[in-house]
């Protein structure tokens, strides 16, 4: 079968959903690999990379999505991509069904069989090597640091110099998820004091193997909400906990926000007040800016300076890694296509009784099968 990989037409989307060395990988496992011509230029892959690894390079977008019977993409289609995939084709991609049910139609009505990475069941530990949501999360947690680093007038790391002495930044991480704890590693590698919070209990002994230090809201309330991910808090933890980041806000240099509550608005935890209080030059990142933002005062998708301190917004910010972040995704779809071709014929088997599989199939030959029974869990 071949593989084919459109250039994604996202606005401000650089990511790709192959690279060459997952090229070779594939034609290993029997597979045809056809990219678009360009579609890796944004994460610094050429052409000519492409082709040293065994792909055809297709100049006519609408060629390579005629020719591909399997569609490798990183954001779900637009009409105009939905309306180049072939009849009965398979196409694997973000999709999120719940949030795009008019998309999901149109895909069932071209008979597609589509995979949504992000319906992947991540509770399947057989299934983290192909959960895009960590590999990309974990980037721009990363990211988010880098960009901190880069609006903050001072060093992370504490330094005794012959100029003086240097105190190491204070780093206050809200949220320890996949994305907060990628952040808490990254900064405190560069040196900086981080402390963490999440209403999620569990992650404290993460944090602090991560270098972090755990800080705890005054309340006994735990907010798991199901499947590691969270709920919304009472009125009471809700009031115990503003109290403490106020308190962090006063005292920390950087702020970085990660907290998210599948299918509600991001909690705000960071007040306008609170912006007040921090010190001339201090740095917010808003990882949430894009479900409404932790901070009242971000802008989404913008970097602004409020009371003296720059409140980072950025909505792209796996983008702004696009070489690492489409490696890491490129190396999902891999191993999910290993599962998919047992038989490493080049053929592939969309198998039910596989509930990795099973999860992540949401439309199968044009039937709609999301959202899929909760798989055992060995
Ligand atoms: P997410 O992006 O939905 O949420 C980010 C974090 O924000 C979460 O840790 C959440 O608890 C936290 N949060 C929500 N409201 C908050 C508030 N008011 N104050 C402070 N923090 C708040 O989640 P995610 O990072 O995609 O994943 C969350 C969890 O899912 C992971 O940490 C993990 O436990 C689980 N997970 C499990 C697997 C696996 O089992 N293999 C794989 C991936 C993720």
């Amino acid at each position: 079968l071949i593989v084919g990989v459109p250039r994604e037409t996202f606005a401000g989307e650089k990511r790709v959903a192959t690279v060459p060395e997952v090229v070779e990988k594939l034609i290993k496992l029997g597979f045809r690999v056809a990219v678009e011509s360009g579609a890796g230029v944004q994460a610094n892959l050429d052409d000519d990379a492409y082709r040293a690894a065994g792909a055809e390079i297709v100049d006519s977008t609408a060629q390579l999505w005629n020719q591909a019977d399997i569609v490798f993409k990183v954001r779900g289609p637009n009409d105009e991509e939905v309306g180049l995939l072939r009849e009965g084709g398979t196409l694997v991609s973000f999709i999120w069904p719940a949030q795009n049910p008019d998309l999901m139609q149109k895909l069932a009505a071209k008979k597609a069989t589509v995979l949504a990475i992000d319906a992947l069941p991540r509770q399947l530990s057989r299934a983290q090597k192909m959960d895009a949501l960590t590999s990309q999360a974990g980037v721009a947690g990363y990211r988010a640091v880098v960009e901190a680093a880069n609006a903050f007038g001072r060093f992370f790391n504490g330094q005794i110099t012959a100029a003086g002495k240097v105190p190491p930044a204070k780093v206050f991480i809200a949220g320890a998820g996949v994305a907060g704890l990628a952040a808490i590693g990254t900064a405190a590698n560069l040196g900086a004091i981080v402390r963490a919070n999440d209403t999620r209990a569990e992650v404290a002994d993460q944090v602090k193997s991560l270098g972090g230090e755990f800080v705890k809201v005054d309340y006994e309330e735990d907010g798991s909400g199901g499947g590691g991910y969270a709920k919304v808090m009472s009125e009471g933890f809700q009031q115990a906990q503003r109290e403490m980041y106020a308190q962090q806000a006063r005292e920390v240099d950087i702020i970085i926000t990660t907290a998210l509550i599948p299918g509600k608005p991001a909690p705000k935890l960071i007040t306008a007040d609170m912006v007040k209080s921090m010190k001339p030059g201090s740095v917010i990142v808003d990882m949430a800016a894009e479900q409404g933002g932790n901070c009242e005062l971000t802008v989404p998708g913008e970097a602004v300076v409020r009371h003296g301190v720059t409140i980072v917004g950025y909505t792209d910010l796996v983008s702004r890694l696009a070489r690492q972040s489409s490696t890491l995704y490129a190396t999902n779809l891999f191993r999910l296509t290993e599962e998919l071709c047992k038989t490493k014929d080049g053929q592939i088997n969309v198998n039910f009784e596989d509930d990795a599989i099973r999860g992540l199939t949401v439309i199968k030959e044009g039937e709609i099968t999301w959202p899929a029974p909760a798989p055992k869990i060995p």
